[in-house]
């Protein structure tokens, strides 16, 4: 078994501690932070001003290990989706999401998901585990290191400029590596992302938005997606019941936002579900008392699920209703359909192709 230490795991306070170990100065701490995060080296002998002893020792006790690249898919629209390998084997996505200046990076925070959300297919998995920080992190080196290659060879500039942690699990369920990943995230020798250019989206952990709004790490996007507790219960179960509905109204009222900063809330709009002008009057009277901008997205149906796209007249009016009432309410579209983009779809056709050719083999 492996017993070496992933740097990838390290804070920059816990690599000083690790360099102070190995009996070497402080400063060659940041200067191989910068190799790993920055220049994305994984390979100590790379790492040009960092002395051959040290060189010599790192590669005794240490490795530096990002996620792996299993599948990668680009869509018409170019967007494009990564299938991740872990150390354990265990597969996560992440998406490069375009824009016409820049690329937006969605994130996974975990292993599956226990939220249970019924329009997900990462919620049919079920939760395996928490993502390590070498893991959240390692996205964005992979996502910036293939935007990188794509650019030298289009000529392009389009740069990763945005993150959203929107991708596999629910982030504020692990919360205290992500606290660390949007530290190094932060990072001006790492990655140097501005943190109102990351946004944090949740479907509602108690204290927890608070704690992060505090912090000012980062942005915080709510996954609202039903204007009643009981429709929350039928789209977004345990989210629901862990967080209810009153409850959560409140944490969101006393958010200490800076003025002029909403809190951005996601409403997927599901045909015939919670698609109609009713539901936005009662979403209406929900956010009466909160600052908020509204994200509607249709629905994007996995080939197997029993849910439906809204039609184009049911999106429209709604967003009517929204912005009659002087509500900010945006139709994000839904990007990669051609490729399986929407949260955990890639990963659970790759776990069900596996099983299939497990089955066949046996
Ligand atoms: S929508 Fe988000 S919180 Fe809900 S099951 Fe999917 S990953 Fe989990």
């Amino acid at each position: 078994m492996d017993t070496k230490i992933n740097l990838l795991d390290l804070s920059l306070d816990e690599l000083r501690g690790f360099i102070a170990e190995l009996r070497e100065p402080r400063f060659r701490a940041e200067q191989v932070w910068q190799w790993m995060w920055q220049k994305g080296v994984s390979d100590f002998e790379e790492m040009s001003n960092v002395s051959k002893a040290l060189r010599g020792k790192l590669a005794e006790h240490a490795v530096i290990r990002p996620p792996t690249i299993d599948t990668v898919r680009e869509s018409d629209d170019g967007t494009v989706k990564f299938l991740l390998r872990l150390a354990d084997g265990a597969l996560i996505e992440t998406v490069l999401l375009p824009s016409r200046t820049h690329y937006t990076q969605c994130l996974s925070t975990q292993v599956g998901c226990a939220m249970g959300c019924a329009f997900c297919s990462t919620g049919t998995m079920g939760l395996a585990r928490n993502l390590a920080h070498s893991e959240i992190c390692g996205q964005v080196l992979l996502g910036r290191k293939w935007l990188e290659q794509k650019n030298s060879q289009d000529k392009g500039e389009r740069s990763l400029r945005n993150l959203v942690f929107m991708g596999m699990g629910e982030p504020l369920m692990n919360y205290d590596t992500l606290v660390k990943s949007l530290h190094t995230l932060r990072d001006d020798k790492a990655f140097g992302f501005s943190s109102r250019r990351m946004t944090v989206s949740t479907a509602g952990v108690p204290g927890r938005m608070t704690e992060l709004v505090t912090s000012g790490l980062a942005r915080l996007a709510v996954s609202l997606h039903a204007p009643t507790q009981e429709l929350r219960e039928r789209i977004m179960p345990r989210a629901a019941r862990m967080h209810p509905l009153p409850a959560l109204m409140e944490e969101l009222k006393k958010l200490p936002l800076r003025p002029q900063e909403r809190t951005t809330f996601e409403y997927i709009l599901i045909g015939g579900l919670n698609d109609t002008q009713q539901h936005a009057r009662e979403l209406v009277r929900l956010l009466s008392h909160v600052r908020a901008k509204i994200n509607l997205i249709a629905c994007n149906p996995a080939k197997d699920s029993p849910f439906a796209a809204p039609t184009m007249e049911a999106i429209e009016a709604f967003q009517q209703v929204l912005r009659d009432k002087g509500l900010v309410a945006m139709l994000r579209k839904s990007k990669g359909q051609d490729i399986e983009a929407a949260c955990g779809q890639l990963v659970t056709q790759k776990q069900k192709e596996q099983a299939r050719t497990e089955q066949a083999d046996a």
